[in-house]
């Protein structure tokens, strides 16, 4: 990470002047990333770890604005979570501004009369640090005015949030006025944090400096908006065509860490668990068999993966979603074998956790693409091929003269050779108790909850219980969008019914109407996206059945 004097970076003369005074050589990482663009007037959230410069980062832009602003009264407010904090914060900003006479600062935190930080307001301060607690204090008093404010900056925000003063610090918030810049600095971040951010930050850049930082740019990364129920299969179907093996699967609990290594293991794979519970003893044991590359996927919570070294990882699947942000660059910082690349799997699940891996891709600077789960057709084609690539090889290189011998024993007692071949594939393919086949059935649950979500090429693939299939479609990526009317079986409506309004009052082609659904008090159908508006407008405008309907985006979540 490359740092700059602080004279490049448009410090004026008296602040330069007192930096000399304190010492500093040189700005650190976070202050030559973040001084210029909080100069600049842009709202910045700032990462780096405690010891690195955060103070000066944040006390010297607001002072430059200060000295820039010529405003009257409070110009800048620094929350700090601790009285310690805002007093070494205010001397920081006392020594910067020691040639600056202008420039004012007042203190306030809890534990000291307030009379007297009255009296200090009083006398005019354009910055104003202080603890949550005290700022509201004064603000109800009408003590502290901050009709004027310009910047606000919330310092070291992970602890903030961790001694409670969310409440606090979205009250202050909304009360301070909306043309400023809103700065927020800390030492990790987390899914709090930046629900804070996207509520009261404008277009943030995000300035992260980490010590031995893990990029995740070179890593392949999927998602998939999935029920909870399926992701057990969604990860063995992933694992089926993906054969990552050893994979990890991070979960954010040890009870779902055990859960799912019984799973898997009932599955057929060789599956360790590691988790906070285990004794040393039983961690050594799980590392070690995973060394010896005997283990498909070790399943673990965040903290127990913390302390150990393991790499050449095919695949890392976020089993659930990380808690904290910084945890999902963790995790996926582990996949990726000697030279290669590597590829992570996400699971999310509704609409609060799409926000959340929104968030995460913000954070990361990374796309994260939308995955298809596998069909069955798609798993069985997969181990077919490895099957036969087995087989090949196996017919190539291996000395096979004893199987030879007792297969044309078998052979001889009247069996055909393709009874015995394909009794020797099924022991192959469901050896240690593999189920042979995927279940098609889940193909659908996967289908429908992906189109359901709205977007997924469309593959026409499914013909049961009423279904429409579409094959029809030429355009095999139209993204879907599941529209709901609120006629269902009890109302005797039949998917002609549907295929007909939609024909006649849009205009839209029968054949492009993807899956209907008909369930006792309503029907969901499946339009292209790009029609949806045109058909929801048409329908609401017309009957079917002799009877009115409001047809809408079908929303259903898990
Ligand atoms: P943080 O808020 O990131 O934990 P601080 O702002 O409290 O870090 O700074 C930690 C220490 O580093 C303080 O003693 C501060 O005086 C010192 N410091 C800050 N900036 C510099 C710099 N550019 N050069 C040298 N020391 C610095
Ligand atoms: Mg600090």
């Amino acid at each position: 990470m490359q740092t700059l004097p602080f004279s490049q970076l448009g410090i004026s003369e008296p602040v330069m002047q007192a930096i000399d005074d304190i010492g500093y050589e040189e700005a650190t990482p976070i202050q030559t990333l973040t001084i210029p663009l909080l100069m600049s007037g842009r709202d910045v959230i700032g990462q780096s770890q405690t010891g690195t410069g955060k103070t000066a980062a944040f006390t010297i832009p607001a002072i430059e604005n200060i000295l820039q602003n010529h405003g009257k009264g409070v110009q800048a407010l620094i929350i700090c979570p601790t009285r310690e904090l805002a007093i070494q914060a205010c001397d920081e900003i006392r020594k910067l501004t020691a040639y600056t006479e202008r420039i004012r600062t007042a203190a306030i935190y809890g534990g000291q009369d307030i009379e007297r930080q009255i009296k200090i307001l009083r006398g005019g301060a354009q910055i104003v640090v202080g603890t949550p607690g005290r700022i509201m204090d004064h603000m109800r008093r009408n003590t502290l005015s901050l009709a004027n404010l310009r910047m606000v900056i919330l310092d070291e925000a992970d602890e903030m949030l961790s001694m409670g003063f969310r409440d606090d610090i979205e009250i202050i918030l909304a009360d301070v006025p909306e043309e400023r810049q809103t700065v927020l600095f800390s030492a990790t971040m987390s899914q709090e944090i930046m629900e804070i951010t996207n509520k009261y930050l404008r277009d943030p850049e995000i300035v992260k400096v980490v010590q031995g930082e893990l990029t995740v740019k070179e890593i392949e990364q999927y998602y998939y908006n999935i029920p909870h129920s399926h992701k057990i299969e969604a990860v063995s179907r992933l694992m089926d065509v993906y054969h990552p093996e050893p994979a990890m699967i991070f979960c954010n609990t040890k009870k779902q860490v055990d859960e799912l290594v019984s799973a898997m293991q009932l599955r057929g794979y060789v599956a360790e668990g590691l988790h906070g519970d285990m004794k040393q003893a039983a961690r050594d044991h799980v590392m070690n068999t995973f060394r010896s590359g005997h283990v498909d996927v070790l399943i673990a919570t965040d903290v127990a993966a913390r302390g150990i070294d393991v790499s050449g990882i095919g695949a890392v699947f976020n089993y659930d979603i990380p808690q904290d942000m910084e945890y999902y660059v963790h995790r996926i910082g582990r996949t990726g074998r000697a030279g290669k690349s590597g590829i992570a799997f996400t699971f999310v699940t509704g609409s609060r956790e799409m926000g959340e891996l929104k968030n995460i891709m913000r954070y990361t600077h990374s796309q994260i693409k939308k995955g298809v789960i596998p069909t069955s057709a798609e798993v069985m084609e997969s181990r077919r091929m490895r099957f036969a690539d087995k087989v090949r090889r196996a017919v190539e290189n291996d000395d096979l003269g004893q199987y030879i011998h007792m297969i044309e024993e078998l052979a001889g007692s009247g069996i055909s050779l393709t009874d015995i071949a394909a009794a020797l594939l099924k022991f192959e393919m469901t050896a240690d108790g593999r189920t042979a086949m995927p279940s098609a059935s889940d193909d659908a649950a996967f289908e429908g909850h992906e189109r359901r979500f709205g977007r997924r090429n469309d593959r026409g693939r499914d013909h049961r219980d009423g279904r429409r299939n579409d094959r029809g479609r030429r355009d095999r990526n139209i993204d879907m969008v599941k529209i709901s009317i609120g006629l269902g079986k009890s109302a005797g409506i039949q998917p002609k019914h549907i295929v007909g309004a939609v024909a006649n009052e849009t205009g839209i082609p029968g054949k492009s109407i993807g899956r209907i659904e008909i369930t006792e008090k309503y029907s969901t159908f499946d339009v292209p996206g790009d029609a949806a508006e045109a058909v929801m407008d048409a329908l609401n405008h017309t009957k079917i059945m002799g009877r009115r309907v409001t047809a809408r985006i079908f929303s259903e979540q898990y």
